[in-house]
């Protein structure tokens, strides 16, 4: 089991977990934050961590994890055309479909 990604930005390690697992990539979250529901923010010892369970796996689920996200793009949540799921701003592709952002689908423009 080797670590692929790790942050204090749990949604997005649990988001990363999905997508990998829904391309047939087994992972694994450690160090989660427990409880604390109501708005505390919870102590951790450190980022909350996504690890590939197979080893020989790694470099492909990293290289989708690349094409699945560029930090410091905004960050619109899209829908996607093909199958209508709701993606995060700054993912390039679905992560249920893997069909490219585009189309008619895309977030209003601010005008
Ligand atoms: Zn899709």
């Amino acid at each position: 089991m080797l670590q692929i990604f790790a942050s204090y930005d749990v949604p997005l390690v649990r988001f990363f977990a999905g997508f990998l697992e829904h391309q047939g990539i087994e992972c694994h979250v450690t160090n989660e934050p427990v409880g604390s529901l109501g708005g505390d923010i919870p102590l951790l010892e450190g980022p909350t961590e996504l690890w590939v369970l197979d080893d020989s796996r790694l470099e492909e689920a990293r290289q989708l994890i690349e094409k699945a996200a560029l930090p410091g793009v905004p960050v619109n949540p899209w829908r996607c055309g093909k199958c209508g799921e709701l993606v995060e701003g700054q993912f390039t592709d679905c992560w249920n479909c893997g069909e490219a952002r585009g189309g008619d689908s895309d977030a209003p423009s601010p005008s």
